[in-house]
């Protein structure tokens, strides 16, 4: 695609990330590769809700302003190494997106295996360790995740996708929103049940086979895992909890001696009106 009609696309979808809540204020950045190998990206310090093809620059391999008015994102860097990484990549879309993020901030992994479009089209979404925005050293920390991954979650942080155009970048950053809210909504309803371990393997070799993905994790579809992580296989490393745990624990009023009767009429309406939401008794193990 020429650079003209791509400056157009990057500023549709820089509208869209934050319609979509997948960022707010002066987040994120998105990029593209042009034909001559350099980088049209969004700059430092602009609202990607209001962006203009005006708040586009160009710049080199290194980061270094070529074209445009504005400073080039100190997070370009992260682009810049997911690019080398991943020739067959020609977008990038880094954004914060709060239901993901909150994962991260929780300590919760997105790596289980839950839903099957997810893992048919996604895999799963790794978690890089904390490191300072804008740093080389975030960078190189994506490096060995990005080869087998199209989308990365940074810790505190915030998401990057990979596409071979934006639109692909958009639908997988997308879909990793969209995973997380409903993970949290099931979570909140009782629990999460996941996938079977078999069926999620014969899912995402089909699904590496029909839609592909990064070069690495196709080459891999007939693999024993295919290219899912083997802690993707074992017992969830922080169990959700139960809806009842975050409920006040009363046996009766006695932790209410001293209120008022309205208050103590007010706490035994907001347990009985929670009752529903707890977590069914289960029965006792033979
Ligand atoms: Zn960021």
């Amino acid at each position: 695609m020429h650079e003209h009609a791509l400056r157009k696309e990057l500023v549709r979808y820089s509208h869209l990330v934050y319609e979509r809540n997948l960022l707010v204020s002066m987040d994120g950045n998105l990029s593209v590769r042009l034909a001559s190998g350099l980088f049209l990206c969004t700059r430092a310090g602009c609202h990607k809700g209001f962006v203009t093809e005006d708040d586009l620059v160009v710049v080199d391999r290194k980061g270094a302003l070529v074209r445009g008015h504005g400073r080039p994102t100190s997070e370009l860097l992260m682009h810049i190494a997911c690019y080398e990484e991943r020739p067959d990549v020609n977008a990038i879309l880094h954004t914060h997106p709060p239901y993901a993020i909150a994962f991260t901030l929780a300590d919760r992994s997105l790596e289980r295996l839950v839903l099957p479009e997810v893992v048919l089209t996604l895999g799963t979404v790794p978690t890089i360790p904390y490191e300072t925005t804008g740093t080389q050293a975030l960078a190189d920390a994506l490096r060995p995740y990005v080869r087998t991954r199209d989308v990365v979650m940074m810790d505190r942080h915030g998401a990057v996708a990979l596409g071979k155009d934006l639109h692909e970048a958009f639908c997988k950053l997308e879909t990793l929103e969209h995973t997380a809210r409903i993970v949290l909504a099931a979570n909140s309803l009782g629990g999460v049940k996941e996938l079977p371990a078999d069926e999620s393997v014969r899912l995402r070799s089909m699904g590496l086979k029909r839609y592909g993905g990064p070069p690495q994790s196709v080459a891999m579809a007939d693999a024993p895992r295919a290219d899912l992580p083997k802690l993707s296989f074992e017992p969830s490393d922080a169990p959700y909890p139960e809806p009842a745990a975050l409920l006040p624990r009363v046996s009766g009023d006695e932790h209410l001696l001293g209120q008022s009767d309205a208050v103590r009429a007010l706490a035994r309406a907001l347990v009985r009106d929670h009752a529903p939401l707890r977590a069914p008794a289960r029965a006792p193990e033979a």
